[in-house]
């Protein structure tokens, strides 16, 4: 086999495609295009969007026969070197294609081939025309020239396409002016910053930390009760990284939180902020992805995804409530954007910073054994003490539509004073089991191993987990009887027990079902706020980062599933949950007061609970996990799959499992056996799972590397839909 064509013209792509290998084609010639860049190739029978990707060091010379590449789209890449580094990291630290990796981290416009466009931006000189010269080296001819133009105009902001006359293409010769500090975009109009409140001593000593780290990666863990102050301390940070002349990227784990964050660090920094969440609409994604890449926004604040926004000039990296699991994307590249933030902060060499009331057992860990710098805020800033956690022992009193009588007592007396009352329960809809009284009749969704849910209020009953919907029935569809009844409690029931019994009082529901609406969550909370509720009755959406000066009582109903659940971090997710909801009510004069209904008053997470004992709470659960070898003192991965025929997806793990058992690379790692889902089936599809157990990561590494890349190459895994999901946070 003769090589034909001279080994520099091949190149390695990866294919915006679900495919773990890498494909090489030719280049045509003349032309030298940098990795990352996107190329139009041949494939299959169609054509594809691939990223150039180094070539694999042992790649084997080729004969003649490789296809070409069609076209190279861009000039540059659109990734720069680090961004490039950090996504090809994630592709393989978690498992998934390459080439799709690339493609999710583009809006969606620049992954259909579009080249990037041109926004219309004004420029103006940040110094006297005569500093900014001395300023720039001798032989910057073109921004020489470009700034020149622009003192030309005199104060007015002009767009670069303005100065072309003078100065020829002058749009990169601005982009190396404002790097350098010497020019600014002048849209929108930069606002004078606005200082805080001074910051008591915890800040103060977080924040001159965090500043010392500037000039190179470390990460910091910033633990502080809610309302301790931890976004002030994000804000002096900031402002001190874009004085440097540098970018801060800021995470955050919901969207309904983002207007609020955007619009105090907006006002308090006077800078742009280029905002990135899924909620947006695909231009404005792609107006503030190029913004970041630009370097024309000072700060990128957004949801998991903005993690891989790219920055122009990186500062300092934000992770706000570390600890919440949306930072995890659950399908697809299932990557943690925590922790690529603190990959990201480590290529890019500069400081990050996670901050939380209830930091994950991990990041806890990590900050006992002195890998991360605890920064601890342990006082809340405004005043208000912590609020009074009580339990209710179920086993005592008996529920009524999920209220105990020391709950629905509290809430009178919270109405007699005129103050507000909050009732958290963690389910949506009216009733979780539809039953019959006669025949035992369950309402079961067809295509899921899963009841239905009653949404009384609508008349239909709901498959929470794949959207089914039926109507609500009146009669046993088996027997006939009329002897329907509805067992457990959501939002709809206790929205409707407390009406009885309550009559006057004004309550408002929060949950999924009334909140669809764009804008509608905002308009609700603002309700609460001006003091037009009395009740409030809500689930999860109403845990985080909201703060109800008013509400001076939560209720949490039905926290005791979690005890029941089979994954290790449920009650973890308890205490963060309680912590949450509690540190958002009361106020200075009138502190809030949590009562949580359970039967379980001896477990030691509920009594860490009732005493705000995070520590105690983190000891006990990292002793238990100690012994269990799960995170943080082993690693995980679980190999899911599904299937449309009942057997596949199991028998498909078997054979992912033998192929382990039977790899080198399973030194030291531990494969179990492959198990149904606890839900098996799910949407008309059975799904199955593998469990991956490490005490080490690079063992379980190298075995995932090994039985990926050969269980690709097996005609069976065309028939099942499989994954790989590294530090899973669901164990399901
Ligand atoms: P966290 O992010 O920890 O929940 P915030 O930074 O949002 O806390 O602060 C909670 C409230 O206390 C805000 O209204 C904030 O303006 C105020 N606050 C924070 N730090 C101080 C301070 N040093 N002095 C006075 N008020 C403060
Ligand atoms: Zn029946
Ligand atoms: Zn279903």
């Amino acid at each position: 086999m003769n090589s034909a064509a001279p080994d520099d013209r091949v190149v390695s792509v990866a294919v915006a495609a679900p495919l773990f290998r890498l494909f090489d084609y030719r280049l045509p010639a003349g032309i030298r295009p940098a990795c990352g860049s996107r190329v139009r190739v041949p494939f299959g029978r169609g054509q594809r969007i691939g990223f150039l990707v180094p070539r694999p060091a042992r790649a084997e010379p080729h004969d003649g026969e490789l296809k070409q590449v069609l076209e190279v789209i861009d000039d540059e890449p659109l990734f720069d070197a680090r961004l490039f580094q950090l996504l090809r990291w994630s592709a393989d630290y978690y498992r998934h294609p390459p080439g799709e990796v690339f493609e999710s981290a583009l809006p969606v416009r620049l992954r259909r081939r579009l080249a990037a466009p041109e926004p219309a931006r004004t420029w103006r000189l940040a110094a006297p025309i005569d500093d900014v010269l001395r300023a720039l080296p001798a032989n910057a001819t073109r921004q020489r020239l470009a700034a020149r133009a622009l003192a030309a105009a005199g104060d007015v902001p002009v767009e670069a396409a303005e100065l072309r006359q003078a100065a020829g293409d002058c749009a990169e010769a601005l982009r190396r002016l404002a790097d350098r500090g010497l020019v600014k975009c002048a849209s929108p109009e930069p606002a004078p910053a606005r200082d805080g409140p001074t910051l008591n001593q915890h800040q103060q000593a977080a924040v001159e930390r965090i500043d010392d780290a500037c000039a190179a990666f470390a990460c910091f863990l910033v633990r502080g009760v809610t309302g301790s102050g931890k976004t002030e301390v994000y804000l002096q940070c900031a402002r001190r990284a874009i004085e440097r002349g540098r970018q801060v990227l800021v995470l955050v784990p919901e969207i309904a939180l983002t207007p609020q964050l955007v619009g105090r660090f907006r006002e308090r920094l006077g800078r742009p902020v280029a905002v990135m969440h899924s909620g947006l609409p695909d231009g404005e994604r792609q107006r503030a992805w190029l913004n970041a890449s630009r370097g024309t926004a000072d700060v990128i604040l957004g949801t998991r995804s903005a993690v891989f926004a790219p920055l122009r000039r990186p500062g300092l990296i934000i992770v706000d409530e570390e600890h919440d699991a949306s930072f995890k994307q659950q399908e697809g590249f299932r990557y943690h954007a925590r922790d690529v933030a603190i990959k990201r902060a480590s290529l890019e060499n500069v400081p990050v910073v996670l901050g939380s009331a209830t930091p994950s057992l991990e990041s806890f860990d990590n900050a006992r054994r002195g890998r991360y710098h605890l920064l601890e805020l342990p006082e809340r800033a405004g005043a208000s003490g912590l609020p009074d956690v009580r339990l209710v022992d179920t086993g005592k009193w008996p529920l009524t539509d999920g209220l105990s009588a020391p709950l629905v007592g509290a809430i009178a007396r919270r109405i007699e004073r005129g103050e507000q009352s909050l009732i958290f329960i963690n389910r949506r809809g009216f009733a979780p089991v539809v039953m019959c009284g006669q025949c035992q009749w369950q309402a079961h969704c067809e295509r899921c191993d899963a009841l239905l849910t009653l949404h009384r209020r609508e008349g239909m009953m709901r498959c929470h987990h794949c959207g089914l919907t039926r109507a609500a029935v009146d009669a046993c569809p088996a027997c006939g009887s009329d002897d329907i009844f509805f067992a457990g409690v959501g939002t709809q029931r206790v929205e409707q027990a407390l009406a009885r019994r309550f009559p006057a009082a004004r309550i408002l529901r929060i949950d999924r079902d009334t909140s669809a609406a764009r804008g509608a969550l905002e308009s609700q909370l603002d309700k609460v706020r001006a003091g037009e509720v009395d009740i409030l009755v809500g689930t999860q959406l109403l845990s985080k980062g909201h703060d109800f000066p008013g509400i001076t009582l939560v209720g949490v109903i039905g926290a005791d599933q979690g005890m029941y659940s089979v994954d290790f971090r449920a009650p973890e997710r308890l205490f963060q949950l309680v912590t949450q909801v509690g540190g958002r009510a009361g106020r200075a004069d009138k502190p809030g007061l949590v009562l949580m209904q359970t039967r379980f008053l001896d477990h030691p997470c509920m009594d860490a609970i009732r005493r705000h004992d995070f520590d105690a709470f983190a000891e006990a659960e990292l002793a238990a996990r100690r012994t269990l070898s799960m995170p943080p003192f082993g690693c995980l991965a679980l190999v899911r799959a599904e299937s449309a025929a009942a057997d596949t997806a199991l028998a498909f793990l078997r054979l992912v499992r033998d192929r382990a058992m039977a790899s080198k690379a399973g030194e030291d790692v531990e494969v179990m056996d492959p198990v149904p889902a606890p839900m098996e089936r799910r949407a008309g599809r059975f799904r199955a799972q593998l469990l991956v157990q490490s005490r080490r990561r690079p063992p379980l590494r190298r075995l995932l590397t090994a039985v990926v890349g050969a269980i690709e190459a097996e005609p069976v895994s065309r028939r099942v839909r499989w994954s790989v999901d590294v530090d899973p946070v669901d164990l399901y």
